[in-house]
């Protein structure tokens, strides 16, 4: 990547800090001991483990024994629903249909397997969630989870977990969240607080990937995702991952501590981006209404977004069309189709997603380009002739 890439597909991956790289090198280099071994080797590395830990535990507003670190933010939400699927003998799982795949293809395959009775919510026009709808698909004694995310990942919208969570725990269910957009975007605080599992991924807030993490209230009855030496509490069984743990906990810790002032200046950008492109022609911003997390701006085109995407890679901007995972699938957006948004319509989404990185120049390069990469993919596939 060079001065010249405008980079707004942040909800797909961020770029590390700077200072997680240089917190983590140790750990490939001097410090390149197991976390579980007693001696003068593994001690340094135990310690640095534990204080990591101890760093994401306050973040979250819980104990270092509530923290288990994974592989990913996709491993966290498996852990969380196997796991209380698993230590509930089954019973019935409540989720929405804009989940992320790592939420929706789990609840999926543990229903066809006959693990558990699953519902799956649909939401408004707006993606958002129907609260008596929610409230009346519970089933006291039956339902244990209730999985839902913070922000979606594909436009932003915002879930208000605070009610979620009262009537979840009402009906005596435990709450599952996808936090994985939510970290660094939205204040943790006080809604954190009504959340028994959260999932979260270190390389969507300027962290490393293949390392993310389940925060798991006490008390919480889960069964383990792997087997064997016992790390994790005997949650998550596997050598620990001293680099990643370390560098997962310094950009949450940076990214917790920074968000307000983030947030307003993130926002001020994504309105002025918002705000610039009213004019093009046919454009329409999804979810314009709802709350959304202030990085992510998705919108739906009258053309094709892939032509429009290779026209604006070739002017240095990277977005995407809708989520990273879809790209290249012929499918529609599930997210998308859940909202009610048409196929041909779906077709026509872009997602821009900004970060703290992400600066006014870079804005403005979007708003002299696009309008004119748009009005030539439409010359050429002879939308709006008359
Ligand atoms: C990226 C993402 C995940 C998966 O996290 P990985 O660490 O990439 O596996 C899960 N949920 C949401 C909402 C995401 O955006």
């Amino acid at each position: 990547m060079n001065e010249t890439t405008t980079y707004l597909d942040n909800n797909a991956t961020t770029r590390i800090d700077p200072r997680v790289v240089d917190a983590m090198l140790p750990f490939f280099t001097t410090h390149w001991g197991n976390a579980s071994s007693a001696h003068r080797v593994g001690r340094g590395v135990t310690a640095a483990v534990a204080q990591a830990r101890r760093t994401v535990a306050d973040c979250l507003e819980a104990t270092p024994g509530e923290v288990v670190f994974t592989a990913s933010g996709t491993e966290a939400d498996n852990l969380a629903i196997r796991g209380v699927v698993a230590a509930n003998r089954g019973g019935h799982v409540v989720t929405t249909a804009v989940e992320h795949p790592a939420v929706l293809e789990t609840c999926r395959e543990l229903a066809q397997r006959g693990d558990c009775e699953l519902t799956v919510l649909p939401v408004n026009a707006d993606g958002g969630l129907d609260l008596d709808e929610l409230q009346a698909s519970l089933r006291p004694g039956r339902t244990c989870l209730v999985s839902v995310m913070w922000s979606n990942n594909e436009t932003g919208v915002v879930f208000p977990l605070a009610e979620i969570a009262d009537r979840v725990h009402a009906a005596e269910a435990l709450l599952h969240v996808d936090g994985v957009q939510a970290m660094g975007k939205l204040p943790l605080s006080p809604t954190v607080q009504h959340i028994d599992l959260l999932a979260f991924s270190a390389h969507k807030f300027h962290g490393p990937k293949g390392v993310g993490g389940l925060l798991v209230r006490r008390g919480t009855k889960i069964a383990p995702a792997t087997t064997g030496g016992g790390q994790e509490r005997g949650r998550r069984s596997g050598t620990e991952n001293p680099a990643g743990i370390v560098g997962l906990a310094l950009a949450l810790h940076l990214a917790v501590q920074e968000q307000p002032n983030h947030d307003r200046a993130i926002a001020a950008l994504r309105d002025r981006l918002q705000a610039g492109l009213a004019n093009v022609g046919g454009l329409q911003v999804t979810a314009p209404d709802a709350p959304r997390v202030s990085n992510t701006l998705h919108l739906t085109l009258p053309v094709e977004a892939e032509p429009v995407l290779v026209g604006l890679d070739q002017e240095g901007i990277c977005c995407s069309a809708g989520s990273a995972c879809s790209t290249g699938a012929l499918e529609p957006s599930h997210v998308l189709s859940a909202m009610g948004i048409d196929a041909s319509r779906a077709h026509g989404a872009l997602r821009f997603s900004l970060s703290r990185e992400t600066t006014a120049a870079e804005i403005d390069h979007v708003l002299e380009v696009l309008p004119r990469v748009v009005a030539r993919v439409v010359a050429v596939s002879g939308v709006g002739r008359g």
